[in-house]
């Protein structure tokens, strides 16, 4: 009698902890759960958008209203302001049988009303203060106007400029690109998730996205387990070891299997191995798109998705269309769709919703908190902190603030390019061309302006890159009159400022491109302003890196601007006139032409090295028709003033298991300006088990420096910042010598080496 009680309280225990283990002990959201029907749990997973703002598919969704009514929707995108969401909020509140409120998502990729610089630009800045307070800033901005789940940040490591979404990543690396999701999730997310002014963050595209081959939008993935956990996926568990509350899955197949359905990456690794807690949500109707890469039927990959661990369907309704069919046929558990309408529910617990459906609906934030001169003066300043010096030429640069400056090319008085690619929320009618913005910063200056030519000449091509409205626009005039009128201003001027480049819908989503030259139209403007004699600076917007060869041999200085937001004339006066000295250096390298790509720092030494000197030398891995070295590297961008690099040292020889080495470089600035470097540490692991990158990034520093003043920039590494992961997966740091440097730049000579002991 005795043993029976005690094998029954001890079953009552162990059924206590199964419970501990599937709940979210979050009493509120157990309830809502235990009275849910399966159809009730089906529609949380649903996410729509009832299109009439900017669509970012090729669907929208239909009977919006009717289904939050029914109890079919979890969340909605594509609606924005208090009002609308408070109306939304209360068709799910009042006409729902329980009453749960949605999530309201968007894409606030780089800034919401107040475009910031594309990504690629802002991780430019290496500025980790600056990008966390970007995302602060335009998470306050998003959820004074109702949203509270942001499609950001995005993170895939990405070293094909043909691909078009390498403009919304942080570039080519892993470390760098890590930094830049750990302050991104912190920055959306805050401390406080219920605080109205943070909403969730969400890390996408898991996995892989940015080795989409051949650098063509939505391509396959196939890659070794060693490059992923090495080079790819570190950004994606970077952003979950910050917390980030939401995962979105990427397009590309992973092993064969669509990220959608790839139970290997969505419950083995993010949930598993990774302990990430939050919900996951399908990117625009890739469940539904698993049919075209060969999965099955509607239902077939709907069920494959919520088996592999997927939460959430963005759009394409297969979840609310197949999945009680299948749990009918045994072939989904009502457990797992119980799982995921749990995680959404957690969701809305975290953000306060289950206690306040209209904790953003408030009406009188849009005007506190939107387009507000302290958030347009911050997207002003992240832009000039983005802009890359990439060519100083007979010290043209900054220019004179009375200068006769003629003002040429297609983007240099250009509304309608200046937000970037990922701005469906901003408006380009409130951005500051380039022109307004030097007459701004310089009034006492004489400027005038000739567009010169077109941003490309082919009717074609236009149409393709016009999708979201006039980015190409070909004047009735001829390319010869466009063309002379600038040279005729040309003639007339001191200085020539050339803004030139990239639409902004010729980068970002599909939008890939086997030529990543400069168009022809505006090549020939720039060698025939070169030819003029007179001091050129090209200002250059791009959403990639480009090919600029030809543009880098031409006597011209270069300023490579991206696509730098709302404020992106004032900002280009700034740095131009010399008020802020550009301080930013590439995220990526940018090669000498597409056949150099894939290229990027980390590349290994293989077992025949290309010779140190460039020169060609058969049976080495080299080209005949082109140096390996990229034209401008990893981690390179100049100053108005120039940095000397000196007594670079390691304060010991060896590092233990336990305690950190020290290396430092003073770096003094020897030139006429005051002005910011940032200082990178390099490491090369001599000897592993598994052959090494040629180099890696493991630190760096941005400091500002007067003229002629000197610091000390050390950086403490221990044996944990020496890991990766060897062949059985493992992160471990092996013992032997390692070399390393300090520089400017990835393009550097090893300073020394010390060894990691036994
Ligand atoms: C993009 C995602 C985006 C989603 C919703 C998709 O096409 O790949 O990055 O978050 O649309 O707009």
């Amino acid at each position: 009698m005795k043993l029976k009680k005690t094998l029954g309280l001890f079953m009552i225990f162990l059924s206590g902890m199964a419970i501990a283990q599937t709940n979210s002990n979050i009493p509120q959201v157990e309830e809502l759960l235990s009275k849910m029907t399966l159809e009730e749990k089906i529609g949380q997973l649903n996410l729509l958008t009832p299109g009439g703002g900017v669509a970012t598919g090729s669907v929208v969704s239909e009977d919006v209203e009717a289904k939050i009514k029914a109890g079919n929707v979890g969340g909605v995108f594509g609606v924005s302001s208090p009002e609308k969401v408070r109306q939304a909020q209360e068709i799910a509140v009042k006409s729902s049988r329980l009453g749960i409120p949605l999530l309201i998502g968007s894409d606030i990729i780089h800034g919401y009303k107040t475009t910031y610089p594309i990504p690629l630009g802002l991780s430019s800045s290496w500025d980790m203060d600056l990008m966390k307070e970007a995302a602060q800033l335009a998470a306050k901005e998003a959820t004074a106007d109702g949203i509270n789940w942001n499609f950001s940040p995005m993170v895939d490591i990405a070293r094909d400029p043909r691909w078009g979404r390498i403009a919304e990543g942080a570039g080519e690396d892993p470390y760098l690109g890590s930094q830049v999701a750990k302050a991104m999730v912190e920055g959306y997310q805050g401390e406080d998730l219920t605080a109205p002014n943070t909403m969730i963050a969400t890390v996408k595209h898991m996995a892989l996205y940015g080795a989409a081959e051949a650098g063509r939008d939505y391509n396959s993935v196939d890659m070794s387990h060693l490059k992923m956990f090495n080079e790819y996926l570190p950004p994606y568990q970077a952003a979950v070891d910050a917390g980030v509350a939401s995962v979105m899955t990427s397009f590309n197949d992973i092993d064969g299997i669509p990220a959608s359905g790839n139970k290997w990456l969505l419950t083995d690794l993010l949930r598993d191995r990774w302990g990430f807690g939050g919900f996951v949500v399908s990117d625009y109707t890739s469940v539904n798109e698993m049919i075209a890469h060969g999965m099955g039927d509607l239902q077939a990959v709907s069920a494959m998705a919520i088996n592999a661990g997927l939460d959430m369907d963005m759009v394409g309704e297969g979840f609310l269309t197949t999945l009680k069919k299948s749990v009918d046929e045994g072939k989904v558990s009502e457990e797992q769709i119980t799982k995921a309408a749990r995680r959404i529910l957690e969701a809305k617990h975290k953000l306060g919703l289950l206690d306040d459906p209209y904790l953003y609906s408030d009406e009188s934030r849009p005007e506190k908190d939107i387009l507000t001169k302290e958030n347009r003066d911050f997207a002003r300043k992240a832009a000039t902190r983005s802009f890359v010096l990439l060519k100083k030429h007979n010290n043209t640069l900054p220019l004179a603030k009375n200068a006769k400056i003629a003002l040429v090319g297609p983007l240099a008085n250009n509304k309608n390019n200046m937000l970037g690619t990922w701005a469906p929320t901003g408006d380009p009618s409130l951005s500051i061309p380039i022109l307004q913005g030097l007459k701004n910063v310089a009034p006492d200056a004489n400027i005038n302006y000739a567009k010169g030519a077109n941003i490309s000449n082919d009717t074609t091509f236009a149409k393709k890159v016009n999708v979201f409205g006039p980015r190409i626009q070909i004047n009735d005039e001829s390319p010869e009159t466009l063309l002379k009128e600038a040279l005729d201003l040309a003639e007339n001027s001191d200085v020539i400022v050339a803004v030139v480049g990239e639409a902004t819908e010729m980068s970002g989503e599909a939008a890939s491109r086997t030529d990543i030259t400069i168009p022809d139209s505006q090549k020939k403007l720039i060698r025939e302003l070169a030819h003029t004699g007179k001091p050129v600076v090209l200002v250059l917007m791009s959403g990639r890196p480009l090919d600029i060869s030809e543009e880098m041999a031409l006597p011209v200085s270069i300023l490579q601007i991206w696509h730098p937001g709302v404020e992106a004339g004032n900002a280009v006066a700034d740095v131009l006139f010399g008020d802020f000295n550009p301080s930013a250096k590439l995220t990526n390298s940018w090669p000498r032409n597409v056949g150099q790509i894939p290229i990027h720092y980390r590349m290994k030494t293989t077992g025949r090295p290309g010779p140190e000197s460039g020169e060609f030398q058969k049976f080495k891995t080299n080209y005949l028709d082109s140096p390996n070295s990229p034209l401008l590297p990893f981690g390179f961008g100049l100053s108005y003033t120039t940095f000397e690099y000196s007594d670079v040292k390691a304060n010991s020889s060896e590092l233990g298991k336990t305690g950190a080495i020290e290396l430092s470089a003073t770096v003094t600035n020897t030139g006429d300006h005051d002005g910011e470097e940032i200082v990178q540490l390099y490491i090369h692991d001599k000897v592993r088990s598994i052959t090494p990158p040629g180099k890696e990034l493991k630190g760096f520093k941005k400091i500002m420096l007067k003229k002629g003043e000197s610091k000390t920039v050390t950086f403490q590494l221990n044996a944990e910042d020496l890991k990766f992961y060897n062949s059985e997966l493992k992160h471990v740091a092996e013992p032997g010598e390692f070399d390393f440097f300090i520089a400017g730049s990835s393009d550097s000579k090893f300073d020394g080496s010390f060894t990691l002991k036994e």
